[in-house]
């Protein structure tokens, strides 16, 4: 590949993680902050106004969801409502840009340079604040018709709990008991409140019952989650992401009991990684999307 500019721009509710790459060499990295006063209308203003130069191509990964045609369908964290900021970039710079979901650009990052590498088929799994995913498959990422492949975290585990509403108006999803938010959820019903995730997940690490229990039934149902969804795509390998992966192998390995337990057979012998990039897994998925819309 040529060693041509592109930018990776990760726009979070705080913070716009923007990294300059050479051919796939992350080379200089900064971050602004996000204004999301006047309906989120200077960000991408502010993003351009920090940016050293021209450039081959950039992407913009967004929290929210993006349809094909890059129309951007609401990022409540950002004040957007239905807008397409990519054409705003071009428009103002000169240099072509893509959109694409936060998670999905996490998920080819991941797949190209980091725990994936290797495998063409990667279904990418993130515990944060809530549970993102993406779904490459083939090297391409999969969108979906209308942007929303890959939302793992709202399969509905049990839609009779009360105590688990989520965002989306349902009930018992996934991500309610699975992302870094849940598992504090979790620990706080069984009586342990004030943790942060890391700490429920270290203390159970260390042989604390209580909590043992709390990432069991997280990690039970996360192993569900992607039992069912490995069923559908048959990936080479599934990767975990966010701040819950890395508490590490102890997570992993029971996420990877729990998908063992509910695998269909043939299933079987996809593995679990753990995401290797980081808070850098974005930008660097961006980037990469970037360059292959330059191809
Ligand atoms: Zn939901």
């Amino acid at each position: 590949m040529e060693n041509k500019r592109y930018y990776g721009i990760d726009i979070g509710g705080t913070t716009v993680k923007i990294g300059l790459f050479e051919g796939e060499t992350l080379v200089k990295k900064w971050s602004v902050p996000t204004d999301t006063s006047n309906g989120g209308a200077n960000i991408i203003g502010d993003i351009i106004a920090s940016l050293p130069g021209p450039a081959a191509g950039a992407a913009l990964a967004v929290p929210g969801a993006v349809l094909p045609d890059g129309t951007v369908n609401r990022c409540v964290n950002l004040g957007w409502g239905v807008c397409h900021p990519a054409e705003e970039f071009t428009e103002k710079t000169g240099i072509p840009c893509r959109v694409l979901n936060d998670a999905n650009a996490a998920a080819l990052g991941e797949q190209r340079l980091g725990g994936g590498q290797g495998f063409e088929s990667v279904l990418f799994v993130a515990l944060g604040t809530g549970v993102g995913s993406g779904v490459v498959l083939d090297g391409h990422l999969h969108v979906g018709a209308r942007g929303s492949a890959g939302e793992l975290g709202h399969l509905i585990w049990d839609p009779t709990d009360a105590a688990a509403a989520c965002t989306c108006g349902h009930h018992g999803c996934l991500e309610q008991y699975c992302s870094a938010t849940g598992i504090t959820r979790l620990a706080a019903q069984a009586g342990v409140p004030g943790l942060s995730c890391y700490d429920v997940v270290t203390r159970a690490a260390a042989g604390d019952k209580t909590l043992e229990a709390v990432v069991d039934k997280a990690t039970d149902i996360l192993g569900w989650g992607i039992a069912g969804a490995c069923a559908v795509i048959d990936p080479e390998a599934v990767v975990l992401g966010g701040g819950v992966a890395q508490a590490g192998e102890y997570f992993r390995a029971k996420v990877q009991a729990s998908f063992d337990k509910y695998a269909f057979h043939a299933c079987l012998g996809t593995k679990m990684y753990l995401a290797t990039l980081g808070s850098d897994a974005g930008l660097t998925g961006a980037a990469l999307y970037a360059m292959d819309g330059r191809k």
